[in-house]
């Protein structure tokens, strides 16, 4: 593999040709473990509810043929299995949408304040449910960024829907957007959505990972909740390809906040 490289390379480049060579080397070796580690979580997540609704149909199949109470119960938990393997499947088909779309900027303005305000719209009933009230702190006027529409609903839904899912139950939730300034260190106007719940909050050796695909600061707690711990990473990559940036900053025992900051559009 050396050779074109040497040959190509000016006599006093050659050096620098064989260290950029081990570098890519390394990088596609990161590269490749990581996809590797992905393949071994996502078929792990998927085998664990498949064995679950195997184990029953055996168990409907034998013992509980007879049984209708049993037939119910097991048909029950079948279900929600089934479904687990759903959200999952849906989570990883948006990941891998958004993935094949990270190069292409989003050219359309849309309005981040009606999409956050569709999605606590649309969240409300659930949060009532667990007696939450989601407090929304909007502008009256439009707030344009350049953006997906679709992909802005997931970020909104998934901040929300986890600060309700996580924050304390009978709690509140407040949701801003704001105008700001130059943020980042990047000129021009920027917009900050931010969502922010007074529950348990986050260790802080969880806040750097919590962005990775299937990591749960509570693997028990997320999977009984409904979670495929892929939310996190989908709206990072959404907030990506916006050339935004997504913080999260959490005091254990008062709550987190999640705050994603976009370029504001101008009109
Ligand atoms: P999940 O599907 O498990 O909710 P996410 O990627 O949305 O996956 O979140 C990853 C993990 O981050 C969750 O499993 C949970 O441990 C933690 N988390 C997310 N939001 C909150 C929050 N508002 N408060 C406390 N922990 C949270």
């Amino acid at each position: 593999h050396l050779g074109p490289l040497q040959a190509d390379a000016p006599s006093t480049g050659v050096q620098a040709g064989v260290v950029l060579f081990f570098r890519d080397l390394t990088s596609a070796r990161r590269l490749e473990a990581m996809r590797a580690d992905f393949v071994a979580n996502a078929s792990h997540e998927l085998r664990t509810p498949l064995a679950s609704v195997l184990g029953f149909i055996e168990t409907l199949q034998g013992p509980a043929r007879d049984d209708v109470k049993a037939r119910e119960r097991f048909l029950d938990i079948m279900k929600g299995q089934a479904e687990r393997m759903k959200r999952l499947i849906d989570d990883l088909l948006s990941l891998s949408r958004i993935e094949m779309r990270a190069h292409l900027s989003p050219t359309q303005n849309v309005d981040l304040a009606s999409i956050v305000s569709q999605m606590i719209e649309t969240l409300s009933p659930m949060a009532r449910e667990r007696g939450v009230v989601i407090q929304a702190k909007l502008p009256g006027q439009p707030i344009l960024v350049r953006g997906d529409r679709d992909e802005l609903l997931r970020v909104a839904e998934n901040l929300i829907e986890n600060a309700v899912k996580y924050g304390e139950s009978g709690g509140r939730v407040d949701v801003e957007i704001a105008s700001i300034g130059p943020s980042h260190g990047e000129q021009g106007p920027h917009v900050t959505f931010a969502v922010q719940d007074y529950g348990p909050g986050i260790a802080p050796e969880h806040l750097p990972r919590l962005t990775e695909r299937f990591y749960r600061a509570d693997v028990a707690q997320s999977r009984d909740k409904g979670g495929t711990g892929l939310g996190l990473a989908i709206v990072k990559h959404i907030v990506n390809r916006h050339r935004g940036h997504f913080d999260i900053a959490s005091e254990p025992g008062q709550g987190a906040r999640f705050t994603v900051t976009l370029p504001e559009a101008r009109s």
